[in-house]
């Protein structure tokens, strides 16, 4: 099978079977290269069911779970969207068929540069990378009307929050250092209106406001 086969192999046979429904979603991971995303040596096991290893002791998530998280965000294309955690730039491509633009934060150099050379080689327009501590946000270019952190953090940290539009939504894997749960979060004039979802494990969310530190 080519890429574009085996892409809808892995729609048809992972993703919709698991409950993903959101047509555009199912489009746009028809369509995006998971393959470019990975190292030429890890391109047979792109679209398989399984997070793969990027370097730099990170990963590309499961297909399934970039999925789920996005479908989540509820995007439906006008959308100014704040990714922490940029990685391969997977899921950023993702969000950029979706939404109208991404901010996508990482905190390893090389992994940013890397990914930033990837967009421009694959034509994407409508994202922006920064290198830093994503749980700090993008204050410059804030409020964002959805926010997605594809780190495990113990908590949601305050200054995305604040960060987030009123009526926007945050999603986020939040629990311990070994196994999470995503947290979706309407902000809500009444209080912010929390629900539990897909049980996950993700790296670390490493920096002022997630883990701190390595170990
Ligand atoms: N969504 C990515 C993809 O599709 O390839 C996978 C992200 S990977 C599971 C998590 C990423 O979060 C890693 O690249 C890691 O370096 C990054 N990260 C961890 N803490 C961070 C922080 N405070 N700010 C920004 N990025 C962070």
């Amino acid at each position: 099978m080519d890429p574009k086969e085996l892409r809808e192999f892995m729609v048809r046979t992972q993703l919709v079977p698991m409950g993903i429904k959101d047509e555009r979603l199912l489009n746009a991971m028809k369509k995006v290269p998971r393959h470019l995303f990975v190292e030429e040596s890890k391109r047979h096991e792109a679209y398989g069911d399984t997070a793969l290893s990027i370097g730099e002791g990170q990963t590309i998530s499961q297909p399934y779970m970039v999925a789920v998280m996005t479908e989540l965000l509820e995007l439906k294309g006008d959308e100014k969207v704040l990714e922490i955690g940029t990685g391969s730039g997977y899921q950023t491509a993702i969000l950029s068929e979706l939404a109208k633009e991404v901010y996508t934060i990482e905190r390893v150099a090389v992994l940013a540069q890397r990914t930033e050379e990837r967009f421009h080689s694959l034509g994407y327009d409508n994202i922006y990378v920064r290198v830093g501590d994503g749980t700090l946000g993008w204050p410059g270019d804030a409020p964002f009307d959805r926010i997605i952190i594809t780190a495990g953090t113990p908590r949601v940290p305050d200054p995305l929050m604040e960060q987030l539009s009123d009526d926007g939504i945050l999603v986020a894997p939040v629990g311990d250092r070994f196994s999470q749960q995503l947290l979706k979060i309407r902000k809500h004039k009444g209080g912010p209106l929390e629900e539990y979802h897909t049980p996950c494990v993700f790296v670390p969310l490493i920096g002022k406001y997630g883990w701190q530190g390595e170990d």
